[in-house]
């Protein structure tokens, strides 16, 4: 088994600080597509976890605020399953800086949301499993922090 192929595996977790906004990778498709990854990281791996019922409402609210405006051109969203945050992946080179101003106003619309989208019995897997309110104190607590960008 080469463990080294995925290459999130060959971050030290031990190194990095929470919140941060990291270009996990960039790949270019045989059509030359640039495709971006980004690893958006909402807790201290190792040391704070999401419950589930948050992440899956941030999930349900960002999948859609990241694709408001159109701004981005967002392949998907996925939660990690150490509960620490979400890789991104989209469309095109992008800049650090410009998105992260953009994913705080994404933020910022999660704690003013008043409903999840998406989250009725015919639309999710699991829809009783959401907390709104702990969404955004996740929330919340990444645009107070010091979001470094990796
Ligand atoms: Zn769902």
């Amino acid at each position: 088994m080469n463990k080294h192929i995925v290459k999130s595996f060959n971050l030290d977790h031990t190194k990095v600080a929470a919140p941060f906004i990291r270009l996990s990778d960039k790949i270019i498709s045989p059509k030359g597509d640039i495709i971006t990854k980004l690893d958006l990281r909402f807790t201290q791996p190792n040391k704070e976890f999401m419950d589930m019922p948050a992440m899956h409402t941030l999930e349900h609210l960002l999948a859609t605020f990241l694709r408001e405006g159109g701004k981005y051109k967002i392949i998907d969203l996925s939660p990690m399953g150490c509960q620490t945050g979400f890789y991104l992946t989209l469309f095109d080179d992008i800049d650090l800086r410009e998105f992260k101003e953009f994913f705080i106003d994404c933020l910022n619309k999660v704690l003013s949301a008043e409903d999840i989208p998406g989250a009725e019995e015919k639309e999710c897997g699991n829809y009783k499993s959401h907390s709104l309110q702990k969404a955004k104190e996740f929330a919340g607590k990444f645009i107070k922090g010091n979001i470094e960008l990796i």
